[in-house]
């Protein structure tokens, strides 16, 4: 592993932040280590370095800067390092016990800022190590060689005299003591902290020094552990993901009572080093003994759900492991309670990670953002399970030690309880999401919490639609380029959304376009071919592509379709349009009674005159003087006298989208047009 410390940087890094420069640098190789995944992963490991500040009454103190709570090292700021005064800290060193409470309590009474985050549960033993920085990481290289039988001696050939030894004790006051003791033991020799099963501390004059020896240990741990590891062979996926998914994700939101059209979202990984661990003869083994370090077990749960090779994947199937899985956790938990005489609120049984050889890892999250994490963390325990085996035998800290991390009352206030959003563990496609309409209703879903997976035979449009809506909506929103009137294309949207979400709630078909034309001439009647094709046949292969996905998740779903007023009312010359959006309603219809055994619902939105890309190329001038209006007053032709915007189609669409006793439906979206009225 290379340093990525540069002076250039260093010195970039004090004239961006106006702040001491000591946390400026701080800051700067706090952001190093927290860039580095396999040195620390998603709010993992914490840093600190020691300094003086003024009081509001103008004396000098001394004061520990120390990651607060909350902040992911990768992308830290100056305030992410909170200042808390360092005497009333070494002051509580002398005390023989203190809860982790009471510990929190006087971390964060001791802040200067009173509104600072709440300083890291490893704060204590920050203070009591005299260097000025001091570096914390669970680097994958140090877990290899610290979560082993002999782990001692493993890491005492590796680092030699430099080595300060400190045995497994839970993060909090007894860990920080046990190991400020055993660093004063060890006396100028010490150059390395190795916490078992847990960890690695380094420390040093300067950000740098201290950056440095991190990097320099865990490259003698990758060193170790290179010349023991065996080549594996590379694998590759035989099973498809998005047959696979959409059932594993029924069957998880069937079990834990999730409401029909939501589920959990997935995150797959497939990479030839994760399918070929799957494939080793250890590998469901090692993935029933534990996290790799403690800090993990609240992503990942203390195993994952492994199964067999070959087996079967049908939805009863994996109905039957995933029960089987929740038992398992169920009786762990009743046993830990009983064995530890604790009485605590358990979490849900279900499984974080799934493993499917020949597949790859599923996991599993509320969010695609949380299911990402839980796969990058999973990914890493593959390679310290790999690594750990290679070197000796993989083992990580007991059952009984998770539990007391998992039911840590600090470890789970890292999980952040936010109510549902009206569509959240809702995934959404959207067609013709490049623009107009499509963009609009998109934006509105994703808003509302959906995953949304916007389709457009557009790629440049559909590159910048999809820019712009992760801005607001990060990973929940996707993009997939397809052309709804060629087959393979819309499997391939469709297979793209499954492997990226884990499945399809709702759809919302609106790729179309607006031909006129006469149909009692032969010009007329091949633009209403063409227009059938688009206008109608596509929206049926959208629908099957949809329902397909829908029944094998057994949760219901939703198909919305962009009809129109033309096809109550249709305009004059606009023949080959108004005949493809009627028949467009007949098909809402027939899928509504058709699907409605599969709990699949299908409604449509009837819009008229939006301002959309559907007027371009001299369309909405010809309209106009169709109706015998001018351009502006086509707009305002309505009730209301009130200008429809996308926006307004977009919102009827979310409505239909949560609006579960309704299928078979129009919602008209037109500012009021009686000659149009559905009757
Ligand atoms: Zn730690």
């Amino acid at each position: 592993m290379q340093s990525r410390y540069t002076d250039a940087d260093a010195e970039q890094a004090t004239k961006q932040w106006s702040v001491p420069s000591l946390l400026a640098l701080r800051t700067y190789t706090a952001r190093l280590l927290g860039q580095s995944p396999s040195l620390v992963l998603h709010g993992g490991g914490n840093t600190s370095v020691k300094g003086r500040a003024r009081s509001i009454l103008g004396e000098e103190i001394d004061v520990l800067y120390v990651k607060g709570s909350g902040w992911d090292l990768a992308t830290i700021e100056p305030p992410g390092h909170p200042a808390v005064r360092l005497a009333p800290l070494h002051a509580l060193r002398a005390l023989p016990k203190m809860s982790d409470e009471e510990m929190v309590n006087e971390l964060r009474s001791n802040l200067l800022d009173s509104s600072a985050p709440t300083p890291s549960v490893e704060t204590l033993l920050h203070a009591y190590l005299p260097a000025r920085f001091v570096d914390h990481t669970h680097a994958d290289a140090v877990l290899a060689i610290a979560d082993q039988p002999d782990a001692e001696r493993i890491c005492r050939e590796v680092y030699g005299e430099a080595l300060v030894w400190v045995p497994y004790v839970m993060p909090g006051f007894d860990l920080a003591k046990r190991c400020a003791d055993a660093f004063d033991r060890a006396g100028p020799a010490a150059g390395v902290i190795v916490l078992e099963q847990h960890g690695i501390f380094t420390f040093g004059d300067t950000a740098k020094e201290s950056y440095e020896r991190m990097i320099e240990a865990v490259t003698r741990a990758e060193r170790f552990v290179a010349k023991r590891q065996r080549q594996e062979a590379p694998a590759t996926a035989t099973a498809e993901a998005s047959f696979v998914l959409p059932r594993l994700r029924g069957v998880l939101s069937k079990l834990a009572g999730v409401k029909s059209e939501r589920g959990p979202v997935l995150s797959l990984r497939a990479s030839p080093r994760v399918l070929s661990f799957l494939e080793q003869s250890d590998a469901e083994a090692l993935s029933q003994i534990g996290c790799a370090t403690p800090d993990h077990v609240i992503r990942t749960k203390p195993t994952a759900l492994f199964l067999k090779p070959g087996g079967e994947t049908t939805a009863e199937a994996l109905s039957r492991e995933v029960t089987a899985f929740a038992q398992r956790y169920d009786a762990y938990f009743e046993a830990m309670c009983r064995a530890k005489k604790v009485t605590k609120t358990k979490l849900d049984p279900w499984p974080k990670v799934v493993l499917f050889p020949g597949l790859g890892i599923c996991a599993i999250g509320k969010t695609k953002k949380d299911a990402d994490i839980v796969a990058d963390v999973y990914e890493h325990t593959i390679d310290v399970m790999t690594s750990a085996s290679a070197v000796g035998k993989y083992k990580p800290v007991g059952m009984g030690d998770l539990f007391d991390v998992e039911y840590w009352s600090l470890e789970q206030a890292k999980i952040k309880h936010v109510p549902e959003p009206e569509l959240g563990g809702t995934v959404a496609v959207v067609t013709g999401a490049a623009t107009g309409i499509g963009l609009a209703t998109a934006s509105h879903l994703l808003d509302l919490g959906a995953h949304v997976v916007l389709v457009d035979r557009d790629a440049a449009a559909l590159a910048e639609a999809c820019g712009l809506l992760k801005k607001r909506g990060g990973a929940r929103v996707a993009s997939f380029v397809a052309n709804v009137t060629v087959e393979a294309e819309v499997q391939a949207a469709f297979a793209h959304a499954c492997r990226t979400f884990g499945g399809v709630d709702l759809v919302v078909s609106n790729a179309g376009n607006a031909p006129e034309g006469l149909l009692d001439t032969p010009e007329g009647e091949e633009k209403l071919r063409a227009s059938l094709e688009l206008n109608l046949v596509a929206h049926n292969r959208v629908s099957r592509a949809a329902a397909a996905v829908m029944r094998s998740q057994g949760r219901g779903g939703c198909l919305l379709f962009n009809a129109s007023k033309s096809a109550w009312n249709p305009g004059p010359g606009f023949g080959p349009y108004a005949v493809a959006k009627a028949a467009l309603v007949a098909l809402m219809k027939q899928h509504a009674i058709d699907l409605a055994p599969y709990g699949i619902r299908a409604n449509a939105v009837n819009a008229d005159r939006v301002r959309t890309g559907l007027f371009g190329g001299g369309v909405l001038e010809s309209r106009a003087a169709a109706r015998g209006v001018s351009v502006e007053d086509y707009f305002r032709a309505n009730l209301l006298k009130r200008e429809v915007l996308a926006d307004d189609v977009a919102r009827a669409f979310a409505y239909l989208a949560g609006a579960r006793a309704t299928t078979g439906c129009v919602i008209t979206v037109d500012g009021g047009n009686a000659a149009a009225f559905p009757r």
